[in-house]
């Protein structure tokens, strides 16, 4: 997003001046694999080296009032070549990878460094993965490609190797509230990190009270439906209407707790004396079920973007529950 790339994440300032001291030095390699954490801002940090090869002024970092830095940010500049999955396949495929070889191949419209981020990077595929190491191993002088990854066990082992990396350190719930505190103002922020887990940079772009809200409300609804005490489908209906994506991180939530507290009670039955009134299997299969239905809510997620009945897919999970 256009605003991120100028606001100062403090956790990633110690990799751009990292990467900002190497292209001074002229020992920048042409691949740059970032390992980031969800929401910890691996899109923001690859924007911003975009900005430390491409910026008009010399400085020890990018210096974010430029034409240059203000075209990287919106997303605009013509020698930044941006590559994410296409909306019906989640995946990077090997046209999108062939267009980027060929793009950041020609010569640079303002004479200097030619830039591809890849975002997801694992969600290249097979075929886009071989054709990406063709440009890893022949790249073109003044080319820099950064492939952002949370997962970045997924890419082949040949990728990896050809790409330095650079490890974002998760923050400290404590940085995290304080940044958010900053960059967006007073909330609870604590709760929508609970809600989220820590990823301060998706939490940016919510708003607290919605977020407490909604987890309310969604915890409310699950208890009556376990309960039998609501309507699934009326409930996947409503749900899939808005802010689903939200909802499904609360039940993800809801059904981890569950989790945990199932695995408590197994440990306490495997005590001596504790076995004759709980016994063993019970809870184990409880917990096998419960694995059953966060797997099947975390592939509802990856599949949000396709076209699917969304209400459809959501009811056969909650009448699960
Ligand atoms: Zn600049």
């Amino acid at each position: 997003m256009a605003e991120d790339a100028h606001v100062t994440v403090p956790w990633l300032e110690g990799p751009l001046a990292s990467v900002a001291a190497a292209h001074r030095a002229g020992r920048l390699p042409h691949a740059l694999l970032i390992h980031d954490s969800p929401g910890a801002g691996g899109d923001v940090l690859a924007q911003r080296i975009a900005q430390v090869v491409l910026c008009e002024r010399v400085q020890s970092t990018p210096c974010g009032q430029c034409t240059a830095c203000h075209r990287v940010a919106s997303g605009q500049h013509p020698d930044l070549v941006h590559v994410h999955p296409t909306e019906d396949s989640r995946q990077i495929r090997i046209e999108q990878v062939r267009e980027l070889a060929h793009e950041i191949g020609l010569t640079s419209h303002q004479g200097g460094y030619k830039v591809g981020i890849l975002a997801p990077a694992d969600a290249l595929n097979r075929h886009a993965a071989n054709a990406l190491l063709k440009t890893l191993e022949e790249p073109a002088p003044r080319t820099l490609l950064v492939l952002v990854a949370t997962q970045p066990s997924r890419l082949p082992a040949t990728i990896i190797s050809r790409c330095q990396r650079i490890r974002i350190r998760p923050p400290s719930r404590a940085e995290s509230i304080d940044w958010l505190r900053r960059t967006r103002g007073s909330g609870d922020w604590e709760r929508v990190l609970d809600v989220l887990g820590e990823a301060p940079l998706l939490a940016a772009r919510l708003d607290p009270a919605a977020v407490a809200r909604i987890d309310d409300d969604t915890r409310r609804t699950l208890g009556e439906l376990s309960n039998r005490a609501a309507d699934p489908a009326s409930l996947a209906e409503r749900w899939s209407r808005s802010d689903l994506e939200l909802r499904l991180t609360c039940l993800e939530n809801w059904i981890t707790e569950r989790i945990r507290r199932a695995a408590g009670v197994d440990a306490d039955s495997v005590k001596p004396h504790a076995g004759t009134h709980l016994p063993r299997a019970r809870p184990e299969s409880n917990i096998r079920k419960l694995f059953e239905l966060l797997d099947s809510v975390r592939e509802l997620r990856m599949l949000l973007d396709t076209p699917l009945n969304r209400a459809l897919a959501l009811e056969n999970i909650l009448r699960r529950i």
